[in-house]
């Protein structure tokens, strides 16, 4: 731990003034989150190590948000809304306050933008990475939480926002992107480094209108290929209609499109649902009796060598 401080000064100074409800102020042994009636508690967990899903040197409140909303990500593919996470910190013996300050405002600012507090965690020193594991609750409708495993034959498939922005932004920050204007280069960036999960309509209009849903991390292929594996069903998408960002087009030119389904980070939803849906959404493809994904363009199916990312 850095010179100034020990772990109960740390929480005392950057986090208990996250604390929510029932968090008594992060002075107990545990917290307690109020239930909520006729709702069952989605439960999910992440963490994100430097050099893994972050650099070292990226500016801290971006981690935090980072290591927040890859799990408000979760929820919001089920059709939860977030309430409360708990936060488990592996820091560099070293850590500066400069360090701590920014990154407990990141918390902050996403806890207004996103509802949402801090429950409670654990903080403690290694000689190895930093590393931030977060586990976020938050509340669906009895019985309702949207699974993997609701696709049917005949359903049509959609995504929203935007794929590969993200990988484009970790691609740029490997040195790619000579060519692009600053302004691209840094919305790239921007999205790798802060992930903009669909939180609102994820818990606010996923329920009422999809039978399957996954939130894009892995890469949109790997992730439809988890839909499709638990459901039972083919996926076939179509190429011409995955959404691509401008900026990810001219980093990408005529390799956009298989980069930027095998790439990862994208935090966005693809669910299955009814023909015909209009929303904050793209349709991409649609379900058939089968096994696997299947990415079509021109007629033709895309070979794709990896269709997501792997730690192992
Ligand atoms: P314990 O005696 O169980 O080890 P700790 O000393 O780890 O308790 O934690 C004391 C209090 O501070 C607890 O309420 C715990 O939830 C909270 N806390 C510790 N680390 C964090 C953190 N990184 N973020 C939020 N709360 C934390
Ligand atoms: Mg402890």
């Amino acid at each position: 731990m850095n010179a100034g401080m020990d772990e109960f000064e740390i929480i005392a100074r950057y986090f208990a003034p996250l604390a929510g409800e029932g968090a008594f102020g992060l002075g107990d042994d545990a917290a307690v989150l109020p239930l909520l009636a006729g709702h069952d508690l989605a439960v999910t967990t992440d963490a994100i190590a430097a050099g893994t899903d972050f650099f070292a040197d990226d500016p801290p409140g971006t981690v935090a948000q980072k290591a927040l909303r890859v799990n408000l990500s979760d929820l919001a593919a089920k059709g939860a809304a977030p309430a409360a996470y708990l936060l488990n910190l592996t820091l560099p013996r070293d850590v500066g306050e400069d360090w701590l300050a920014d990154f407990a405002q990141g918390l902050k600012q996403d806890q207004a933008e996103f509802a949402v507090s801090l429950l409670g965690g654990d903080t403690s020193a290694s000689d190895g990475g930093l590393s931030i594991a977060v586990t976020a609750f938050g509340f669906v409708p009895q019985g309702r939480m949207l699974r993997r495993s609701g696709a049917r034959i005949g359903d049509h498939v959609y995504v929203t926002g935007t794929i590969g922005n993200s990988g484009g932004g970790l691609a740029v920050l490997r040195g790619a992107g000579h060519a692009l204007a600053a302004a691209a280069r840094d919305s790239l960036v921007a999205r790798y480094r802060v992930p903009q999960p669909p939180v609102g309509f994820g818990a606010a209009h996923l329920l009422q209108i999809a039978h399957a849903g996954v939130d894009v991390s892995d890469g949109l292929i790997a992730d439809l290929g988890h839909i499709a594996s638990q459901s039972g069903v083919a996926i076939v998408v179509d190429g011409a209609r995955v959404p691509l960002s401008d900026p990810v087009r001219a980093l990408w030119g005529a390799d956009a499109l298989v980069r930027a389904v095998m790439a990862g980070d994208d935090y966005q939803i693809a669910f299955s649902g009814p023909a015909g849906l209009n929303g904050p959404f793209t349709a991409i493809g649609h379900v058939e009796g089968g096994t696997g994904v299947r990415l079509m363009l021109d007629g033709r199916e895309v070979p794709i060598e990896r269709p997501g990312f792997r730690h192992f």
